[in-house]
């Protein structure tokens, strides 16, 4: 949708790339509470907030379908 929510309230963790794709920029750029407006200001609900032990979770299920 490339609304750009996300990066006006988290300026220093989300940006848009050229075709206007949210990424992450640093997902420890702004305080938490910034971090969380900009999630919930997605107006397609695609952000969500993962803790580390999640993120390392899902890192290594994503290794292990890929062999
Ligand atoms: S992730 Fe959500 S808030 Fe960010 S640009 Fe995409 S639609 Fe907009």
């Amino acid at each position: 949708m490339g609304s750009g929510q996300c990066s006006w309230y988290a300026p220093n963790t989300f940006d848009q790339d050229d075709e206007t794709i949210a990424i992450v920029i640093d997902p420890r750029g702004d305080p938490a509470d910034k971090i969380q407006n900009a999630v919930d200001s997605c107006p397609t609900g695609a952000l969500s907030i993962v803790s580390d032990d999640e993120a390392r979770d899902d890192e290594a299920g994503d290794k292990g379908k890929d062999g």
